[in-house]
């Protein structure tokens, strides 16, 4: 009962926590030591042994979570950048994730930023048997990430998931048994300059002479003793403050180690016993996330790659324009970035495609136009963009316009949040339209059929819900024919 009463009190600390403030207030949410893993370590000789040399495969489903409105995504190629990190951080580990399927996207304003009680239900949902399920959101219940061992799956942060950062390794080791080095510690603080005590929170505490390592903190002898539950920084050694064991022996706890909470400079490896365990976890409980899969070599980015159409440099008109390129050796899939900045800070399109061509329609603006592309497969995601080219685009053809309406004016700009756009247009001739709020990404956010007679109109075209930028309000005929205003929502 205690215990529960704790955990419903740390809930609601996160809950107030991550309401005050968008920035992790806590490290990592998940706290105690599974019941599997103390059964393996009674008798490790008992469990499958890891086979030195030998990569284990584990197929990862991603969620990618957005709000409703189809904002917030993490972008795919930080994605892609993180999950090149967690392989390289599980690489000494011979423990490396692929994909089977593109990444799952979640439009759900209550899971993007969601308490516990939210999480369990995204989870719930939209968890797949078979696969490692990791959901990147806003907030997950005010920490860098967790693990839910209840669902079997994992969130993570969006602004945990940098290139540099390892809370997903993290979370995959909580996933696959390893618990903190300082178990037994979390939530308490440890006072630097006091002898340790001999337990705490009911928990033997570790001592440096190695006696108790089988019994105390997570178990493993070759994980030092480690009190500190809250994010710290290390060193220049990779050390944390001096902190003293019950015996009174003074020491540094090791911040290498990725299930401790040391910051992302600090923690780079997995121990030979967490590694052990992990291996062992996986062949005894989880055999069905072990596939045999056809595994892809790296991508060939040797050749870089070369674009075949807009040839560089040259002029396209508006409306749709096909972009392709050479394929590369070993990709399968490719992400395209189309900007009408040179340095790609905001991009017009972003998608991913397995060919080596994208059809886009999104070139609205009557400039030069930027893309690039960043081949990759489903095993290998360390790769890297491709040079940046550049073709012009005008209206010299006119024919996608819609003949009919001689003039079309969209007012205010800017416009406010929830507030209604007034659209004016004159037509010759009575017709139907559709005027649709479209993102920059290409999504649909809101469409109004109308039924216009001949002369002059003025109608409300309510804006949705959106976050501040960006938007195109697209008026389409029945022919596919479109106008298309640029709008800016403040
Ligand atoms: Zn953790």
């Amino acid at each position: 009962m205690k215990k529960i009463i704790l955990s419903l009190l740390a809930f609601f600390l996160l809950l107030t926590i991550s309401d005050a403030q968008n920035q992790p207030e806590s490290y990592c949410g998940y706290h105690g030591k599974s019941e599997w893993l103390k059964k393996y370590q009674q008798n490790p000789d008992a469990y499958p042994k890891r086979k030195s040399g030998v990569i284990t495969y584990l197929p990862m489903a991603v969620h990618v979570l957005g709000r409703d409105d189809g904002t917030g995504y993490f972008p795919p190629r930080q994605i892609l950048d993180a999950l090149c990190t967690l392989n390289a951080d599980l690489e000494d580990a011979e423990i490396q994730f692929y994909l089977e399927d593109d990444f799952n996207y979640i439009d759900n304003s209550e899971w993007f930023e969601h308490d516990f009680r939210g999480g369990s239900t995204m989870m719930r949902d939209n968890r797949i048997d078979g696969f490692v399920n990791s959901f990147i959101v806003g907030d997950p219940a005010g920490n860098c990430g967790y693990y839910s061992p209840g669902r079997d799956a994992l969130a993570i942060s969006k602004s945990c998931s940098g290139i540099n950062d390892h809370t997903w390794a993290h979370e995959v080791g909580h996933l696959l048994s390893l618990p903190h080095p300082f178990v037994g510690w979390e939530g308490t603080n440890v006072v630097a300059t006091e002898t340790a005590p001999n337990t705490v929170n009911g928990n033997e505490v570790e001592k440096l002479d190695r006696s108790n390592c089988r019994n105390a903190a997570d178990g493993f002898c070759d994980t030092y003793p480690d009190y500190i539950s809250n994010r710290w920084s290390c060193n220049n050694d990779g050390e944390s403050r001096e902190l003293i064991d019950p015996n009174g022996v003074p020491f540094r706890a090791d911040g290498s180690l990725i299930m401790s909470y040391s910051n992302d400079a600090c923690a780079n490896r997995f121990s030979s016993d967490q590694t052990d365990a992990m291996h062992a976890n996986i062949q005894d409980e989880r055999q069905d996330l072990l596939k045999n899969p056809n595994i892809l070599a790296d991508v060939d980015l040797e050749n870089g790659v070369v674009p075949i159409t807009p040839a560089i440099g040259e002029a396209v008109t508006t409306g749709q324009t096909l972009i392709s390129w050479e394929p590369v050796k070993n990709a399968t899939h490719y992400y395209v970035e189309i900007s009408v900045f040179p340095n790609m800070a905001v991009l017009l399109e972003r998608k991913i495609v397995s060919t080596t061509e994208f059809l886009t329609d999104a070139l609205t603006f009557e400039r030069p136009h930027f893309w690039r592309v960043r081949p990759f497969n489903y095993f290998d995601f360390c790769t890297s963009n491709s040079d940046i080219f550049t073709f012009d685009v005008s209206s010299a053809s006119s024919t996608k316009t819609i003949k009919e309406i001689e003039s079309f004016v969209v007012a205010p700009v800017p416009a406010e949040r929830g507030s209604d756009l007034l659209i004016q247009l004159a037509t010759d001739k009575a017709f139907s339209i559709n005027a649709s709020l479209i993102s920059l990404t290409g999504q649909v956010l809101k469409t109004e059929a109308k039924d216009l007679n001949a002369g002059q109109h003025n109608f409300k075209f309510g804006l949705p819900d959106v976050a501040s930028g960006v938007y195109i309000l697209s008026l389409q005929n029945d022919k596919g024919e479109r106008l298309i205003k640029r709008v800016v929502v403040n």
